[in-house]
């Protein structure tokens, strides 16, 4: 059923947001209320989903770069699409811009994936439950921060600055290096083969898997 709904191009209407979203905080404010708590173990358990989650962004982002695209009509071919042809940045700067595009519908993309890692949550133990859950929402961000980098990115760029904005604790969060800041991303965009820095979370796993990907992926 998962599978069924991210392959359905339907996914990206706001009627799935919302049904999406509704489902998510009923699930934490029932089930997995726990999480929440201020444990030395819960704090743990969300350094490393905050790491596993960068580290995902990283390979689905390798994946959707460099597989091939098929015009299927799925929603999976959409994401191949709109990854490789979001390279150039005045593409981005076009969509971002555009007054119909409805940035929080890319959540979409990801909710049925992390809703099924909410609910295979319900069947392991507790710390390892609420590493699932931090996990889960935190897919859920990546293309959020991924656009906020490049909504910063447009905030530079003088045929822009006037039309971009970000809020200040979503720069602040990017000053400070705790979500993708948009140098970091850029060096991505500007790479002659966008060969680098492929996280799109926060970035900070990228020496690593740049490392990889050089050493072992690069004909991938
Ligand atoms: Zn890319
Ligand atoms: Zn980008």
């Amino acid at each position: 059923m998962v599978f069924g709904l991210i392959h359905n191009p339907n996914v990206l209407s706001g009627s799935y947001f919302w049904t999406y979203s509704s489902l998510w905080v009923l699930l934490m404010v029932t089930k997995h209320r726990r999480a929440f708590k201020f444990t030395k173990t819960n704090v743990i358990m969300f350094i490393l989903a905050y790491i596993m989650a960068d580290v995902i962004s990283a390979i689905v982002h390798i994946y959707l770069d460099h597989s091939t695209i098929t015009n299927d009509g799925s929603v999976l071919d959409a994401q191949r699409r709109g990854f490789r042809y979001h390279h150039p940045l005045d593409h981005v700067a076009k969509k971002l811009l555009d007054p119909t595009f409805e940035p929080y519908y890319e959540m979409n993309y990801v909710y049925p994936y992390a809703l099924f890692i909410i609910i295979i949550a319900n069947f392991v133990n507790l710390t390892l439950r609420n590493f699932m859950v931090y996990l889960a929402t935190m897919i859920c961000l990546f293309q959020a921060t991924h656009l906020y980098a490049h909504a910063s990115i447009l905030l530079e760029d003088p045929n822009y600055i006037d039309k971009a904005h970000v809020p200040w604790c979503i720069s602040l969060l990017q000053k400070y290096h705790i979500i993708l800041p948009p140098n970091h991303h850029k060096l991505h965009h500007e790479h002659k083969k966008h060969g680098i820095n492929f996280a799109i979370f926060h970035g900070l796993t990228d020496p690593l898997i740049n490392f990889i990907y050089t050493s072992f992926l690069k004909g991938y």
